[in-house]
């Protein structure tokens, strides 16, 4: 198959030296990219701003904000047979990029408040217009996981959803859920790659139905 990987934070800018982001290392989304490499696929990996090397035989494309990886991931997922949207993409983007450098402790203020307009959807745009593709995507939650994450696969029109733990962030090692839209239910730990490997073979399951 030809697999797009999508991993790590966005980075959504406020001015030349400021940013809005998250915890995200890459890790998980690097793992599933050497993985399905390891399996044979053709994968593209779409990375935002990470610490990691290359998985052997990727195709990488470094991006930063959410826009851009948008932009990217509309143009891979043409010739893709498989999604799986595991970068945690920044939900908000402050209003104005400004030119200069934010000031607005000079006026002596105590408290300010920063504008922030909604970012697209990445997986929710491209799932709606998926046809046979496969779309997978993540859910990053801290209480009522299943709920959460399964109200996330229906409605952004999901075949597939993994459920991790905010514990996870920044680890080596992982536990997660697979939730199928067919109701299925498939539960994942060990070392990131390990789990990785294990959810390629899920989804190259889903792929063959
Ligand atoms: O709604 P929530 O952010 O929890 O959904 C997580 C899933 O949606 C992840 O697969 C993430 O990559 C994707 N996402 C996206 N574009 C956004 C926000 C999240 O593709 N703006």
């Amino acid at each position: 198959m030809r697999v797009l990987v999508t991993a790590g934070p966005t980075r959504e800018r406020l001015d030349p030296v400021r940013f809005l982001s998250n915890d995200s290392s890459g890790r998980m989304g690097f793992a599933l990219a050497e993985a399905a490499a390891r399996a044979g696929h053709r994968v593209t990996l779409v990375a935002g701003p990470v610490e990691l090397p290359t998985p052997a035989g990727v195709r990488r494309i470094d991006v930063e904000s959410c826009l851009e990886m948008l932009a990217a991931c509309r143009k891979a997922f043409r010739n893709a047979d498989l999604l799986v949207m595991a970068a945690a993409v920044a939900d908000w983007r402050p209003a104005r990029v400004l030119p200069g450098k934010w000031r607005a402790k000079d006026g002596g203020a105590r408290r300010t408040s920063l504008a922030l307009v909604r970012t697209p959807d990445i997986l929710a745009t491209l799932a709606a217009r998926k046809g046979r593709r496969i779309v997978c995507g993540f859910a990053l939650e801290t209480g009522a996981g299943e709920r959460r994450a399964r109200a996330k696969l229906a409605r952004k029109g999901l075949d597939a959803i993994v459920l991790n733990d905010a514990a996870v962030l920044r680890s080596a090692r992982t536990r997660v859920q697979l939730f199928g839209r067919d109701g299925s239910r498939a539960e994942f730990a060990g070392p990131k790659l390990r789990v990785a490997r294990d959810l390629v073979r899920a989804l190259e399951q889903l792929a063959r139905r």
